[in-house]
């Protein structure tokens, strides 16, 4: 490989040194504006909240068009679905009980210690970090900001360079409205995201892979930042037989295809007995066919992100093909057309073994591997001896074994005959555990992920404490003895 001319490498270097100077300035002047006004009323929090609402309901056709070039093809209707109606009800959920969350709240005081009273205080924490994806970035960068400014935080905002046209024109938005101690977005690349993920924030919310969510945590341990990390992995589907099949050819199909697979919580692999597996498989492709009769050139379905992932993908089938799994593909479009569109149709993987890659990482792609499983058991075993997943779905009538799965698999979340909607309820915590991520968002998890909630004990003037002072006697050990009768 050709070295790098010394004056152009000074150059780089210069550029990343200066990269780094602004996002530390901007740090400082965000701290400096939280500290002189550390607890923003509900006034100023839903003004904010009112004018993110309004920039994105007025820019919505932008976030449309651009969303689509940096994907090569995005559907406007999973961009309306998937991104803008869900950061619109998020906002408004947020606008209805926000000003409820931010309430200092009574909390229950031990027998010992009465007539004295405890409260817990929600405050901000100060400027808040998050990083995000390109997968849904309209989503995943505006979701954890709805949190964070309903905390009353300052933010900075660090979103995907693989959706550059997105991440200028949300800088450009958000620019408009608020100022750079209220918000500050950076665009930029790896370098960037590196010197962003090194800042001393009172919280960083990274959402993205497993991999980097590590070195992300890493840099944020130096400075004892906390995180929150929305990682992803594989997420497991059981098909139980007592299941209204047809429901779940859908769904599944829907989950899948969706993004063209593109989703942190897609199912990534089903696991059923063997003797359902080939007519499941083919009634999958069917379904697929019908939600896209081509897969190119068709505006519904949605293009792989960029070249490394497409071949990324195809080198999954390849590896999975040369170890002896069946592959069926959906569709009879060009596959040079395909290649030329980066579009990929659903395929399903049987005859599955675990040496193949398919089974060993993250698929997020529109490839659908089977895994053989005689017994619920063993199912569950399966998906217990893996790292554990964002999400787990389960398909099936039978109420005790949907419970037995339920309570005795480990996943961030979960929905029942259903694929991925777990997510977008804003009245349960979204996150993952282990690999899969730790802490949550959305709604009032949000708000608490975004917020100290200060301890407060309220002592009493009446209080028997100074019975405990020494110097100890008797009548102190007497004292102690019978008040630990009541703890
Ligand atoms: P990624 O980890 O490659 O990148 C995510 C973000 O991290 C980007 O903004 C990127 O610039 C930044 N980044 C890259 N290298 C970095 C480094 N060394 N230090 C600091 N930041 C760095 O992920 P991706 O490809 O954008 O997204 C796909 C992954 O995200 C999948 O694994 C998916 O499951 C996961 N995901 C999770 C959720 C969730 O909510 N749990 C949602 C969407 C995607």
């Amino acid at each position: 490989m050709k070295s790098q001319q010394p004056v152009a490498r000074a150059v780089q270097e210069a550029s990343v040194e200066s990269m780094n100077m602004k996002l530390e300035k901007i740090l400082q002047v965000q701290r400096a504006a939280f500290n002189a006004s550390p607890n923003p009323s509900w006034h100023e929090r839903k003004s904010k909240l009112v004018k993110l609402g309004k920039a994105i309901a007025d820019n919505e056709q932008n976030f449309k068009e651009v969303i689509s070039k940096d994907f090569g093809n995005r559907s406007f209707v999973e961009t309306t679905m998937a991104e803008l109606a869900i950061v619109q009800a998020g906002i408004k959920h947020a606008l209805k009980h926000t000003q409820k969350w931010m309430r200092t709240k009574k909390a229950s005081t031990a027998m010992q210690f009465k007539p004295a009273k405890n409260i817990i205080i929600p405050q901000p924490l100060g400027v808040v970090g998050i990083i995000s994806p390109w997968n849904y970035p309209l989503q995943l960068a505006v979701m954890p900001l709805i949190g964070a400014l309903g905390a009353g935080n300052r933010i900075m905002l660090k979103p995907s360079e693989y959706t550059p046209g997105f991440s200028e024109l949300l800088k450009s938005v958000l620019g408009e409205i608020f100022l750079d101690d209220e918000i500050y977005v950076a665009t930029g690349g790896v370098k960037v995201a590196q010197a962003f993920s090194a800042l001393a924030f009172d919280h960083l919310l990274f959402t993205g892979s497993t991999n980097v969510g590590r070195i992300v945590a890493g840099a944020a341990a130096k400075n004892l930042t906390p995180v929150t990390l929305e990682l992803g992995g594989k997420s497991p589907v059981i098909v139980d037989d007592s299941a209204n099949m047809k429901l779940a050819i859908s769904r599944i199909t829907n989950g899948k295809t969706i993004n063209a697979g593109q989703t942190c919580v897609a199912p990534d692999y089903l696991l059923m007995p063997q003797g359902r597996i080939d007519d499941f498989a083919q009634a999958l492709i069917k379904k697929a066919e019908i939600f896209y009769p081509t897969f190119a050139d068709n505006p519904d379905y949605t293009s792989i992100i960029a070249d490394a992932h497409y071949a990324r993908l195809q080198n999954l089938l390849e590896d999975a093909q040369a170890k002896g799994a069946t592959l069926r593909v959906a569709g009879t479009d060009d596959s040079q057309l395909l290649a030329k569109q980066r579009r990929i149709p659903l395929t399903v993987v049987t005859n599955t073994t675990p040496e193949m890659k398919i089974m060993q990482e993250e698929i997020f792609g529109p490839l659908l591997p089977i895994v053989a499983s005689e017994t619920l058991e063993n199912s569950m075993d399966y998906i217990q001896k893996r790292d554990r997943p964002l999400a787990l779905y389960w398909f099936g009538e039978d109420k005790a074994k949907r419970d037995h799965v339920l309570n005795n698999t480990i996943s961030g979340g979960v929905s029942i005959n259903e694929t991925a909607w777990h997510v977008v309820q804003e009245d349960i915590p979204f996150g993952g555990v282990g690999p899969s991520g730790m802490g949550s968002y959305h709604g009032e998890h949000g708000f608490q992920t975004f917020s100290h909630m200060k301890g407060v004990f309220l002592q009493s003037k009446f209080s028997g404490g100074k019975m405990l002072y020494p110097p100890y006697t008797d009548k102190t050990q007497k004292v102690l003895n019978m008040m630990r009768k009541f703890m």
